[in-house]
């Protein structure tokens, strides 16, 4: 399954835009609750005012919300950032740690947020499922499980560890472009022999 995705979805990779482990975090903090294409756009000018955790502190707490606003949830946003921002420099030197353990320390980093972090940063400790994953993982017959968590426990069991960071993406374009949540298009998919829920 994992070598027909990877060659049909060659480009699949993380959409969210980031030239350094800084503002990978940033950018998948502010990701919750809405679309990388949105954040894309916040980030765009953010990035270029923010440099280094002590600058989202040297600004009072209403221009930083005002400047990720658009992402929605700015007020929550804007909390956990700086909280996050605080302990790097505090505990980590100002550098984004990479054990998914540290990471989840930061506040208002989840789980989730942690495993895309350590991933995209080269080192996935777990595998990241949203519901595009979930969806897709249960279509698939790879999970029956709802939870998150346990859907992660079943695909770091049958995914292969050196596999985990590009699996989840492989799915999510996967489901994007053929399966999709209404109406997959069996007919044009390269997993149809292998699905269990294949219509054709
Ligand atoms: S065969 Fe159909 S249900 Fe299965 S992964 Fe492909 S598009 Fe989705």
């Amino acid at each position: 399954m994992i070598e027909r995705l990877a060659e049909e979805h060659a480009d699949a990779r993380i959409a969210l835009r980031f030239a350094s482990p800084l503002e990978l975090l940033v950018s998948v903090m502010l990701s919750a609750q809405t679309t990388d294409v949105n954040v894309n756009r916040v980030t765009e000018r953010l990035f270029r005012k923010y440099r280094r955790p002590e600058d989202y502190l040297a600004v009072p707490v209403e221009e930083l919300e005002l400047d990720i606003y658009q992402t929605g949830f700015f007020r929550q946003k804007a909390k956990a950032i700086r909280g996050t921002m605080r302990m790097l420099l505090e505990e980590y030197d100002g550098r984004v740690p990479r054990r998914i353990e540290e990471l989840v320390r930061l506040p208002g980093v989840a789980r989730k947020t942690a495993n895309v972090v350590a991933a995209e940063l080269g080192d996935p400790q777990g595998v990241v499922v949203d519901t595009h994953v979930r969806r897709l993982s249960q279509r698939l017959g790879l999970t029956r499980q709802e939870d998150p968590v346990k859907v992660e426990r079943d695909l770091t069991k049958l995914v292969p560890r050196a596999e985990w960071g590009i699996f989840p993406h492989l799915l999510i374009w996967h489901g994007r472009r053929v399966c999709n949540a209404r109406a997959p298009r069996c007919e044009d998919c390269v997993l149809t022999d292998l699905c269990p829920s294949s219509r054709v």
